[in-house]
């Protein structure tokens, strides 16, 4: 295996390994699951032929899903195959031909995403956008101290890291203001957060409780839930988003697995209200929170580092009020967690924070910003405390935002 390089490529060691899905130039049609392995990516399934390994069948294939469907006594054995793999000098010979340097591939959406929910779970975030948008009122709704708020979103406009995002139309209406006007919106805003990626589906009819929630998460990604705030305050009341953000949801090419953020668990923060049986995890030996730090960067320069362990709900509990009704869970569900900020101005995971609503414009090299002009280009990425003192880097989730269609 190549030398563990230095920088950046440091957060993708063998601690890590990700997984994703690619194309080489030389063969587009033909898709591979690959394993990212500092600047390189592992064909996996060509790999496990080399060597015979009896994980070919799960890993020979265009996409995740096999593996994720397989469970999660699957994907620690699988997990640790791969990290023999790559370690042990013994198969250097055979794999070397087998790495692909990251930069000459196409990379795609790992598997197909079945149904996308999206959470609220961030108490200075909700209190900010409480603020903002009711300025006057509790800047919490009474519910959301007892339950993880969130509503089912777009599987379909679910894309991957690298997809432009074309400025979203519609209608738009200020309280006070005129009839509602149509047009593209005029408040493109990004919302930092991370995505948790289901394996292992449950039964319609039963619920899934918060110790099993590893028996269900494959793995996590970085996802920009794209909102058009204009859009949003004029179609939100009474059911919440709609077309303000089914338009498009990135997402990282990489799904790093849950096992490699095992050093990264905390607790989350202290609960003001007893949560109900349900989701009380006072007593759990997971914490349920990652310590992951996040960046956000418009047009290349960073603007905000929203920490995920100031989440209040966490994963776990996320996924318990999920199914709790008895909704079933299939391979391929994705849910956001919410918009991560911190209690920091530069730990806002959203510009209707950063800007307070366009009040208080970033100046960036680039020219000032309230919300994101045509041709910007929005990145996020994290990292995490990984084992031994290294550092696991989530996959980057970078999007550009183009004209609205014509039309609009
Ligand atoms: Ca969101």
């Amino acid at each position: 295996m190549p030398e563990r390089s230095s920088g950046e490529d440091d957060l993708f060691g063998p601690h890590n390994l990700p997984y994703g899905v690619f194309t080489t130039a030389d063969e587009p049609g033909r898709r591979r699951l690959g394993v990212r392995l500092h600047d390189r990516v592992l064909d996996a399934g060509a790999a496990a032929r080399a060597l015979g390994s009896p994980y070919e069948t799960l890993l020979a294939q265009p996409g995740l899903g096999p593996l994720m469907a397989a469970g999660r006594t699957a994907w620690r054995d699988v997990r640790r195959a791969l990290t023999a793999w790559v370690t042990v000098p013994a198969h250097r010979a055979e794999l070397q031909p087998l790495l692909h340097p990251l930069d000459a591939l196409t990379l795609h959406l790992p598997y197909e995403v079945a149904d996308y929910v999206d959470f609220y779970s961030n108490e200075h975030h909700a209190a900010n956008a409480g603020a903002i948008l009711r300025p006057g009122g509790p800047a919490l709704t009474p519910n959301w101290k007892h339950m993880p708020v969130g509503y089912h979103g777009r599987a379909g406009t679910v894309v991957v890291s690298d997809t432009d995002v074309v400025r979203p139309t519609g209608q738009r209406k200020t309280p006070t203001g005129p009839p509602p006007v149509f047009g593209p919106t005029t408040k493109l805003d990004i919302e930092a957060e991370v995505g948790f990626v289901v394996g292992t589906p449950s039964p319609q009819g039963t619920s899934v409780a918060l110790g099993a929630f590893r028996d269900h998460v494959f793995g996590v990604c970085l996802l920009n839930d794209w909102s058009a705030r204009d859009l949003q305050a004029w179609e939100g009341q009474p059911l919440g988003p709609f077309l303000a953000k089914s338009f498009a949801t990135s997402v990282s090419a990489w799904v790093t697995p849950l096992e490699a953020l095992d050093a990264a668990r905390v607790a989350p923060p202290a609960r003001d209200e007893q949560p109900l049986p349900y989701l009380d995890d006072t007593d759990d030996e997971d914490p349920g929170g990652f310590d992951l730090r996040l960046t956000v960067r418009v047009n290349g320069e960073a603007v905000s580092n929203p920490p995920f362990s100031s989440m209040y709900w966490t994963a776990a509990q996320q996924l318990a009020h999920l199914t709790v009704n008895g909704a079933s869970l299939r391979t391929g569900d994705l849910y956001g967690s919410g918009t991560v900020s911190g209690p920091e101005r530069g730990q806002r995971g959203s510009l209707l924070e950063l800007t307070w609503d366009g009040a208080e414009p970033l100046d960036l090299p680039t020219g000032k910003r309230t919300y994101l002009e045509d041709g910007d280009e929005v990145t996020l990425s994290a990292w995490a405390p990984g084992p031994d003192g290294t550092k696991v880097g989530l996959g980057e989730v970078t999007g550009r935002v183009t004209p609205a269609a014509t039309g609009g």
